[in-house]
């Protein structure tokens, strides 16, 4: 059983492949939740198959992305974290920075995104984008957190 303090919101993190791979990357992403007043409610790494992946991003089924988001997902470790925080979803989505990191790293330098992401795929990390997603999310990945929904 998973405790979460109480009146916080939930959010789903994902760390990708290639930050996992990359030790100074991870503690830095890991620094930063830290650092930003997120709580670790729960982690894990897991290898995802390619069709985990592809259920993940089923939204994107028809987008030209989608097959490359599905190889790089399922092509080492990811690190999935419940974070807890107030108004988590906002707040780590605003840490990551926007998606397109060839924008990002112009944009938003010091995100996570502009920090460690390589190009709009491989771009270091994911958030939920909102309260139905988080539940989803947190869902897919920690069935067996019955007791926080
Ligand atoms: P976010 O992860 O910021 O919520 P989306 O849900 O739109 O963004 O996209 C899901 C993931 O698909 C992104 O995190 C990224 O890895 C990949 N992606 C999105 N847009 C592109 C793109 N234009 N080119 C390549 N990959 C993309």
């Amino acid at each position: 059983m998973y405790v979460v303090p109480k009146g916080l919101q939930l959010t789903l993190a994902i760390i990708k492949p290639h930050v996992v791979k990359a030790p100074h990357a991870l503690q830095g992403v890991n620094k930063a939740i830290l650092d930003h007043g997120f709580t670790v409610v729960a982690s894990k790494t897991i290898s995802l198959s390619e069709n985990q992946a592809a259920s993940f991003y089923i939204e994107h089924k028809d987008r030209f992305f989608y097959q490359r988001l599905v190889n790089f997902m399922a092509s080492g470790p990811v690190e999935v974290k419940i974070l807890a925080k107030e108004d988590a979803i906002k707040e780590w989505r605003q840490l990551l920075g926007p998606t397109k990191v060839f924008r990002t790293i112009f944009s938003d330098p010091e995100s996570l995104r502009g920090e460690y992401g390589l190009t709009d795929t491989r771009n270091a990390v994911h958030g939920s984008d909102s309260e139905e997603s988080a539940r989803k999310e947190i869902q897919f990945f920690f069935p067996e957190a019955t007791n926080l929904f």
